[in-house]
């Protein structure tokens, strides 16, 4: 299903379905030039998608060739699976190379392996992590060997007849990047703003502080003159500052419930910690929740309490490989 979003430059949305995900679609930009064509991200590694996507394509009339460039705006399987239909054609792929490297790092299971081992320190039981294998993220996740152009911040891009700016912003994953038109101040925000649900933020072996850098991420575009903001799932917007302060708040409310619990439970491992949060998860209990969404909720009640523990406000103390946390109290 393709969707104008904005014309001069002519701007359309694919709609890729992602089945049995609570994400329910991918948005794939594509900037349709004279000269040349620019998509922004594909969707999963999977029939379904490559489908939606190729079928959206082609009634833009849109054939994968050289002129056709494809940037994707980091490394999770949603975004960046489909790529090799794009390598195989020789179109031009861009990508921030941290989150390239993750991809090649990936490949071997070595990375799921470093954080299946932090999960199992934070308190998640075995069985529970093999529960995970069918994780999405792993099963439809794209071959990595591909050509990459690699971007940075403040790169300008001259693609599909526009000039594009990379902004890098780490957080959502440590290469995310957003494109900006200046010009006509459209804002393609990726997973780094959502503006229906609140982007995951998790804890990554090579990004200490995740959380922190999200947020200075966030930070960093709040002032940006945005007219249309264009997220990589859901709708958008016409505006990003007072979204930007939701997200904010709902942070702070996370780290201070984080608080609260550490208080109510002293000692506990991260995994004793993520049941009591408030997860908006259509009422389900936390042992109804689906084994994916178990892995994301417990990464991000863990990037909340680095966040604490570098502030100094929770401490962490580990005993027979497993850590415990417990709010630092201050003598009066
Ligand atoms: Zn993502
Ligand atoms: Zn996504």
């Amino acid at each position: 299903m393709i969707q104008q979003v904005h014309s001069h430059p002519d701007i359309y949305r694919i709609r890729v379905d992602l089945p049995d995900n609570p994400l329910q679609y991918l948005n794939a930009y594509v900037i349709k030039g004279v000269s040349g064509n620019l998509v922004i991200d594909t969707g999963f590694n999977r029939p379904e998608c490559k489908r939606a996507l190729c079928q959206g394509l082609q009634e833009l009339d849109i054939r994968l060739q050289s002129d056709t460039s494809l940037f994707i705006t980091h490394l999770h399987a949603d975004h960046s699976g489909l790529v090799g239909l794009f390598a195989q054609a020789g179109c031009p792929i861009y990508m921030h190379p941290v989150d390239y490297q993750y991809l090649v790092d990936s490949e071997d299971g070595s990375t799921w392996k470093a954080a299946e081992d932090n999960f199992m320190r934070e308190g998640m039981p075995p069985a529970e992590i093999k529960t995970q294998f069918s994780n999405q993220a792993r099963t439809f996740s794209p071959d990595p060997h591909f050509p990459v152009n690699p971007v940075h911040d403040g790169d300008c891009l001259h693609l599909a007849g526009c000039d594009l700016q990379v902004i890098h912003t780490p957080g959502h994953t440590p290469g995310l990047c957003c494109l900006y038109l200046p010009k006509e101040e459209v804002f393609f925000t990726s997973d780094h703003i959502l503006f229906d649900i609140t982007p995951n933020i998790q804890v990554w072996y090579h990004m200490k502080q995740a959380l922190q850098r999200y947020l200075e991420s966030l930070q960093k575009v709040w002032e940006l003159p945005v007219r249309l903001a264009l997220p990589g799932h859901r709708e958008g917007d016409t505006s990003i500052a007072g979204r930007i302060d939701e997200i904010v708040a709902h942070h702070d409310r996370r780290l201070a419930e984080i608080c609260h619990l550490a208080g109510l439970y002293p000692h506990s491992t991260a995994y004793d910690i993520a049941p009591h949060m408030t997860w908006s998860m259509r009422g389900k209990q936390w042992k109804d929740f689906p084994p994916t969404q178990k892995w994301f909720a417990l990464g991000e009640t863990l990037a909340h309490i680095e966040y604490l523990v570098d502030y100094g406000v929770l401490c962490c103390r580990e005993e027979q490989g497993c850590r415990h946390y417990d709010l630092v109290r201050t003598e009066t």
